[in-house]
C-alpha cells in the first residue's frame, strides 16, 4: 500500500485564510496528501500568507529561510507559498528564495494539484492569475468526515472600497460573491458533518450580492436549515450595513448578537483621508440603529492609530467615538505603510507618538471589554462547547457574544449547545455553570 504524502500548512492572518487552508488541504487530499502538524516529516510545506501586517513579506522570507535545512536534507520536499504575499510578490519569491517550488495566489488555489504535479516534475510553478473560472466550483466536493461544531464559510471575496491604507483590493481583487444556492449546499453539507455554527466570511461580507436579498436574504435561508443553530458573519463595512441586515439582527434568532464593524478612526478628517466614505456621526447613527434592533448587541471594531497626518485632536476624536460606542472587543494597530497604497506616500506620524496613542487607545478598549465581560456575571447565555478544557471534566465553548466560557460538568460533549449561568469573569474568559 502506498503511504500517503504529508502536507504541512502554516496559516497566517484572518479567518478567510483559515478557510482557504482547509480547502487547499482538501484539494491536496485528492492527490494522496494528509495533513501533518509538523514541517519535519512533511513532503510538502505550504505557507498561506497574509499581507495585512507590517513587514509581512519579510516575515515570510525569514520563515522560508528556516526550511532551508529541511530542503537540503530532503530534496524531494516541495515548498509553496500561497495567499496574499504570494499574490503581491509573485516571481520575486522564487528569485529571493530559489528553493521555493510553487507560488499560488488566493484566487487560483484550486489549481494547486496541477501546480504540485508541475513542481514534482522539477519545474517551478507560479500562478497568481485572477482566473475567469469560479475556484469554488473547481474545487472538489468537500469530504464527508465528521468535524468540529464550528466552521467558516467564505461567501464573498475581494474589495472595491480602496481604503487608502489597505492592500486587499490589490491582492484579493474586485468584490465577488458566491451564488446563494452553492453556499447553502456547502452549509447543509457542513451541518451533516456535525457543524452547528457557521461564520460567513468575506473581506466585505455585507457587500454580498449572491442572493437577490443580499446577505440578510442568505442568512434567513441559512437560518431555516435544521441543525444549524448559530450564524455569524465577518468582516463588515459600515456603508454596506443595509436595512434588511439591521432588521435580521433584530428578529433572526440564529444570528448571534455580536458584530465586528470596523470604523478605523473617529475623526472625519482622517476618515476622509482613509477613503472610508462615511463620517463618525454616520457610524454612530448606524450603531444606534443596530442597538435599537438588538439591544444586547456586542460590537467589535478595528482601529488604526497614527494614520498619516493624524493630529492629537484627530486621535481624541477616536477616543470619543470609542467612549460613545462601548466595544465588547476590538483590534487596534499602529499605522504602517503598505507599499503601493496611497497613504504610504503621505507625511508620517512619528513612531513615538503612534506608540503613545496606541497605548492610550488600548487601555480604554481593554477597560470597556472588561466592563462588558464583568457585566455578564449572573446572566444566562447560550454556550456552544468546542473542546475539553485543561482540568478534568472541564469543557470550553463560546457564548452567544463570542466570549470563551469554561464549565466544569461531566457529561458535556463537544457540539453541545447549552444554557449557562455566568459566575466569574477573568481577563480573557468567563466561567459558568449549567443553568
Ligand atoms: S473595506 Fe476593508 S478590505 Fe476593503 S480596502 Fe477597506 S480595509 Fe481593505
Amino acid at each position: 500500500m502506498t503511504q500517503p504524502k504529508k502536507l504541512f500548512i502554516k496559516t497566517y492572518g484572518c479567518q478567510m485564510n483559515v478557510y482557504d487552508s482547509e480547502r487547499m488541504a482538501e484539494a491536496m487530499g485528492g492527490q494522496g496528501y494528509v495533513q501533518t502538524d509538523s514541517p519535519d516529516d512533511a513532503d510538502m510545506i505550504l505557507l498561506n500568507t497574509c499581507h495585512i501586517r507590517e513587514k509581512a513579506a519579510e516575515k515570510v522570507y525569514s520563515e522560508l529561510g528556516r526550511y532551508k535545512v529541511l530542503k537540503a536534507e530532503r530534496p524531494d520536499l516541495k515548498i509553496g507559498v500561497a495567499g496574499c504575499v504570494a499574490q503581491a510578490e509573485g516571481e520575486e519569491i522564487m528569485r529571493r528564495q530559489p528553493m521555493v517550488d510553487l507560488v499560488v495566489g488566493p484566487q487560483s488555489y484550486h489549481r494547486l494539484p496541477e501546480l504540485e504535479a508541475k513542481a514534482r516534475s522539477g519545474e517551478k510553478a507560479l500562478d497568481t492569475d485572477f482566473p475567469e473560472e469560479d475556484k469554488f466550483e473547481r474545487l472538489q466536493a468537500r469530504p464527508k468526515a465528521k468535524r468540529g461544531p464550528t466552521a467558516f464559510l467564505t461567501v464573498q471575496e475581494g474589495c472595491d472600497k480602496f481604503c487608502a491604507f489597505c492592500v486587499v483590493p490589490y491582492t484579493r481583487g474586485a468584490e465577488v460573491s458566491r451564488p446563494a444556492d452553492r453556499v447553502l449546499t456547502e452549509a447543509r453539507d457542513l451541518v451533516e458533518r456535525g457543524v452547528r455554527e457557521i461564520t460567513l466570511l468575506g473581506q466585505n461580507v455585507n457587500a454580498y450580492h449572491g442572493h437577490d436579498r443580499g446577505l440578510a436574504g442568505l442568512i434567513r435561508e441559512l437560518a431555516a436549515i435544521d441543525g444549524l443553530e448559530r450564524i455569524r458573519f465577518t468582516t463588515s463595512h459600515p456603508n454596506d450595513m443595509d436595512d434588511a441586515l439591521i432588521a435580521a439582527h433584530g428578529d433572526c434568532e440564529k444570528l448571534m448578537p455580536y458584530l465586528h464593524l470596523p470604523v478605523q478612526a473617529g475623526s472625519d478628517r482622517i476618515l476622509k483621508r482613509m477613503n472610508r466614505h462615511h463620517t463618525a456621526e454616520a457610524y454612530l447613527k448606524l450603531v444606534e440603529r443596530l442597538r435599537a434592533a438588538r439591544p444586547d448587541l456586542h460590537l467589535s471594531g478595528d482601529f488604526i492609530v497614527g494614520f498619516p497626518e493624524e493630529t492629537e485632536a484627530d486621535f481624541q476624536a477616536t477616543l470619543d467615538l470609542v467612549e460613545a460606542v462601548q466595544y465588547g472587543s476590538a483590534f487596534s494597530f499602529k499605522y504602517s505603510e503598505r507599499p503601493g497604497t496611497p497613504a504610504a506616500e503621505r507625511p508620517q506620524v512619528p513612531e513615538a507618538e503612534k506608540d503613545d496613542r496606541l497605548q492610550r487607545l488600548q487601555a480604554l478598549l481593554v477597560r470597556q471589554q472588561r466592563a462588558l465581560q464583568d457585566a455578564m456575571i449572573g446572566r444566562e447565555v447560550g454556550v456552544l462547547f468546542e473542546k475539553a478544557g485543561r482540568r478534568p471534566g472541564q469543557m470550553v465553548g463560546k457564548s452567544d457574544y463570542l466570549h470563551a466560557v469554561y464549565v466544569e460538568s461531566d457529561g458535556l460533549a463537544r457540539g453541545d449547545l447549552r444554557r449557562v449561568r455566568i459566575v466569574e469573569s477573568s481577563p480573557n474568559s468567563l466561567r459558568g455553570v449549567l443553568a
